[in-house]
């Protein structure tokens, strides 16, 4: 355990957690001392985006409604230029990582503080890490000016992500969490947020799939969402986070079924070197062991649990298994190619995953 000796950062971020709650946006950006904010959102969630800028009411200064995925470079400009001419003193990004990952690239440039209103569970809102995408390159990077300042959770807004998205994305969460009761700078605390995520969203998924408007159920994701984001937001994670980034950033696979595919065999992968987080992530999970535990949860959801399922080629595995072993990044177990190409190959066929 690490309970001896640690070093714990806090992120401090307000959080504002319940339903209708986004009716409350213009008290947050008065709490912030600001006065005009430009709300930025997809146009997948132009309507989110309209009402907020309504709510906002005279704290309105407008509305960029293009972010995408991967958060490309002339985006992130035109963004930053709207918000200098309309002196917007405030950023609100409304939407999934795509539309937070925006707000945040302008924030770098500009450092004006954000305030985020998440529709997905994928976490970005928790951490200082951005992405910016350009001539084919994403450049990743940590800053504390990015780190949103206010996030406002309304488990309503969950309620129209497409329930497979909304299972996937759940997953997607729990990876966080799990990654970081193994992480080389876990602590008491994050561990705590990491076991009572997990448990939330365990609990919370199989009645999603079933009724994907039961708001309850929908407000407890949304719960564990924010614990594994948070995790995220504050320790290292190792080999499941940069296969998925490698899987989605060169084979341009989906990023939340990504994540949900692969996280089982990760965690097969690492079992040996971290038998204690193994427990207890098992325990979070209800079950005895947590990378079974994690592909009986995905096959419960009914959701894809292979690789070939979301349009991966075969003939790349042997690629993807070089890529994840460059760059040499910390991981409880040291990388070895043979056995990551075959943690890949049961991931490509949707097999249960193994030691190896
Ligand atoms: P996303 O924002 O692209 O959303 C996925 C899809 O869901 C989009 O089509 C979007 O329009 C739709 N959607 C979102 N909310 C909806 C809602 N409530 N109702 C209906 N449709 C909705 O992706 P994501 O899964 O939220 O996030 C993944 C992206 O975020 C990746 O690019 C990833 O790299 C990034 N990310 C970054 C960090 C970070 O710390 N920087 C953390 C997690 C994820």
């Amino acid at each position: 355990m690490h309970t001896h000796e640690f070093v714990y950062t806090g992120r401090a971020a307000r959080v504002v957690f319940g339903a209708g709650k986004r009716a409350t946006i213009g008290d947050e950006v008065r709490l912030l001392g600001a006065r005009r904010a430009l709300v930025i959102c997809g146009l997948e969630q132009r309507a989110l985006g309209e009402s907020l800028s309504a709510a906002l009411e005279g704290a309105s200064a407008g509305l960029f409604d293009r972010a995408a995925m991967h958060v490309p470079a002339t985006l992130a400009r035109e963004a930053r230029e709207l918000a200098g001419q309309l002196r917007a003193d405030c950023l609100i990004a409304a939407g999934g990582g795509s539309a937070i990952g925006l707000a945040k690239a302008v924030a770098l440039t500009s450092g004006l503080p954000v305030i985020a209103v998440p529709s997905t569970y994928a976490g970005s809102e928790m951490t200082p890490i951005y992405g910016i995408t350009e001539g084919g390159l994403k450049r990743t990077g940590s800053d504390l000016r990015v780190l949103p300042r206010t996030v406002v959770y309304d488990p309503e807004l969950t309620l129209s992500l497409p329930t497979a998205l909304s299972l996937t994305s759940g997953i997607n969460a729990i990876a966080h969490a799990a990654e970081g009761l193994y992480a080389r700078d876990a602590n008491p605390v994050t561990s705590l947020f990491a076991h009572e995520g997990i448990t939330a969203l365990a609990r919370s998924l199989p009645t999603l799939a079933r009724e994907p408007s039961n708001l309850d159920a929908r407000a407890d994701a949304l719960y564990g969402a924010w614990l594994c984001g948070s995790v995220l937001g504050s320790v290292g994670m190792a080999l499941h986070h940069k296969l998925c980034h490698t899987l989605g950033g060169s084979f341009d696979l989906p990023h939340a079924p990504t994540h949900t595919v692969v996280l089982p065999h990760a965690l097969a992968y690492n079992a040996s070197a971290a038998p204690q987080a193994m427990a207890r992530i098992a325990d979070a999970l209800g079950c005895d062991d947590a990378p079974a535990g994690i592909h009986a949860l995905a096959r419960e959801l009914g959701v894809p649990v292979s690789l070939a399922a979301l349009g991966m080629r075969e003939a790349d595995l042997d690629r993807a298994a070089d890529l994840a072993c460059q760059n040499a990044y910390w991981n409880p177990r040291p990388l070895e190619r043979a056995p990551i190409r075959a943690l890949l190959q049961r991931a490509f066929d949707g097999a249960p995953p193994a030691l190896s």
